[in-house]
């Protein structure tokens, strides 16, 4: 299954401004197929954990804060190439640099509040995966 799978999240302010369903069509049309996906409200320590390699990365501190600061909607993605092909179609991190058409561009707010979250990696799309779907082998 490594490198048919990536981890998604439509981040808080996505989720606020009702674009889960745009979001998740566009995901679609692209070719993904939804493996499994939950809504939920990370804690602060939660937040932290999952962007723990970014700790001692400046915004760490408003990450977390905006992470934790609404639910989220987590999503296993699966398709040939999925991890290359997810960062694609979402773009660049920060949306006034990511190409037309791309999720950010329609729909990030800002290099922080950038709409997804995207796997860069087939390893750490399996880290994350199972940081939310513990039950992740009946998927
Ligand atoms: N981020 C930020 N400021 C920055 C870089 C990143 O607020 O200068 C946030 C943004 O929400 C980004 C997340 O931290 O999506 C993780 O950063 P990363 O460099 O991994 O970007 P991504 O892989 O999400 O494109
Ligand atoms: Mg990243």
């Amino acid at each position: 299954m490594l490198g048919n799978r990536t981890f998604t999240m439509v981040k808080p302010e996505a989720v606020a401004n009702s674009n889960t369903g745009a979001i998740l069509a566009k995901i679609e049309e692209a070719g993904f197929r939804i493996v499994a996906m939950k809504k939920l409200h990370l804690s602060e320590e939660r937040a932290g954990k999952f962007y723990a390699v970014h700790s001692e990365r400046p915004f760490f501190g408003e990450l977390v804060e905006y992470m934790s600061s609404g639910p989220i909607v987590a999503v296993i993605l699966e398709k040939e190439d999925a991890v290359a092909d997810f960062r694609t179609l979402i773009g660049a991190t920060d949306p006034s640099q990511a190409e037309e058409g791309t999720i950010r561009k329609l729909f990030a707010e800002s290099k922080a509040k950038n709409a997804v979250h995207g796997s860069d990696s087939d390893e750490n799309a399996a880290i994350e995966s199972s940081f939310f779907f513990a039950d992740l082998e009946q998927f």
